[in-house]
């Protein structure tokens, strides 16, 4: 694609890279056909051809309306669009870019500004969530309407949190994380157990806690680094002892966490420390399948049916949902087929919240295609479409490494 991007922009290292990704966009278009916004729309501008568009015309210069913000915030960064791409353009770089150059040139109504505010002063902390979670039964009916029906209940006492005592040389650090330990604690724990029978201590460490993505994605930078380095500064010691991994159990925390050292690469002082977390990270998907496969006589004998769901961080951020669906299959689950499993359940962080709608029938369309096949279960591996899905759904939605946890006790 030919551009004619200014010179005020060309000149900073975002511009430059914009200028790289829009060049190798041929317009083809078969990213539409593989986009969930293009599909309930049918509008060109609600697709990945028509964004990458409005974001060349906007870093042209082109003056930048209410309704460029509307069509890139109407985006799921799914990257769906990434893995049907032949060109290999990385649409989710250059839609930050547009976002954060929309948001610096574009005033957004005051009560989206309150919302996406409370959103990042209380998701990325566990306490604050924990308390949300408490007080939200008694305010409800005063809240956004999108914002009460995403709330899911308080966790009442949960059960199968408990972690086995660190007693292995090879050692694992977790991802303390936000909204999972207030509202699903026992995937951790399942984790734990997991790596313990196969001879590795899942050790959680003080003073970490949400991974950046929530602020991130909202295009609070400034946030999204302290959030970043309070992770850092929390696993250093234990990277310079020679931890193994740092392992997350959540697909789009493990797709945040990796990108660390392209997010913080200029950065001075943790730039370098960064790139090494980077290389650490793994999600429990890679990390339990490059283990040997587990004993199949330690298996409960059962079969389950059940319906998994890929999310996109996991199958289009990752590239990594193969190796889940045979780790269940080897833990004797039988998965049904599932229609269109590339497109997105309409979580997306925080979309949910600020698209309702568009997430509602997302939502709809995803549980009717992993119910098709009458399973007893569906399984994911994001907390976020976990949260998300189990609001309307018919059967119970867990995680899958809550699913490989009881398959072996
Ligand atoms: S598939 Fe790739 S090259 Fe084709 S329009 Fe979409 S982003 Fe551009
Ligand atoms: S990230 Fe998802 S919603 Fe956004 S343009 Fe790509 S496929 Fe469509």
């Amino acid at each position: 694609m030919q551009t004619r991007l200014t010179e005020q922009t060309l000149a900073s290292p975002s511009g430059a890279q914009a200028e790289s990704i829009l060049r190798r966009c041929v317009h083809c278009g078969f990213c539409n056909a593989t986009c969930p916004t293009y599909q309930l729309s049918g509008n060109e501008l609600d697709g990945p051809r028509g964004r990458i568009y409005l974001i060349k015309q906007m870093l042209e210069g082109a003056s930048t309306t209410e309704l460029t913000r509307q069509h890139l915030d109407r985006c799921l960064t799914c990257r769906s669009c990434e893995t049907t791409c032949p060109s290999g353009v990385q649409y989710s770089h250059l839609l930050e870019i547009g976002r954060e150059h929309i948001d610096r040139v574009t005033t957004r109504a005051r009560g989206e500004r309150v919302l996406r505010r409370l959103l990042r002063y209380v998701l990325p902390e566990t306490k604050r969530v924990r308390w949300a979670l408490r007080v939200a039964p008694y305010v409800r009916g005063l809240m956004p309407k999108a914002l009460a029906a995403a709330l899911p209940e308080a966790p009442s006492r949960a059960s199968n949190t408990q972690w086995p005592a660190a007693r292995h040389t090879r050692r694992m650090l977790a991802l303390t994380g936000c909204v999972q330990p207030a509202t699903q604690p026992q995937i951790d724990a399942a984790a734990a157990r997991l790596l313990d029978r196969r001879g590795i201590s899942l050790l959680r460490v003080h003073g970490g806690g949400c991974c950046g993505a929530l602020s991130h994605h909202l295009n609070a930078a400034g946030e999204a680094r302290a959030q970043m380095v309070r992770n850092i500064d929390a696993w250093w010691p234990d990277v310079e002892q020679g931890v193994e991994a740092i392992v997350s159990t959540s697909s789009a925390c493990s797709v945040m966490l990796k990108d660390y050292g392209r997010l913080l690469g200029y950065d001075v002082e943790y730039g370098e420390k960064a790139k090494r977390i980077s290389a650490l990270v793994a999600d429990a998907s890679a990390v339990l399948s490059s283990l040997p496969r587990f004993e199949a006589t330690q298996v409960a004998p059962a079969k389950r049916r059940i319906s998994f769901h890929a999310p996109c961080s996991l199958q289009h951020g990752l590239r990594g949902h193969k190796e889940v669906e045979r780790l269940l299959h080897e833990h004797n689950y039988e998965l049904t087929a599932v229609r269109d499993p590339h497109l997105c359940c309409g979580a997306a962080g925080t979309y949910s919240i600020q698209q309702p709608e568009l997430s509602r029938q997302l939502r709809a369309n995803k549980l009717a295609a992993l119910q098709a096949g009458a399973p007893t279960v569906i399984a994911t591996a994001n907390i976020g479409c976990l949260l998300h899905m189990q609001q309307t759904a018919s059967v119970p939605v867990k995680h899958w490494l809550e699913l490989l946890d009881e398959a072996e006790r």
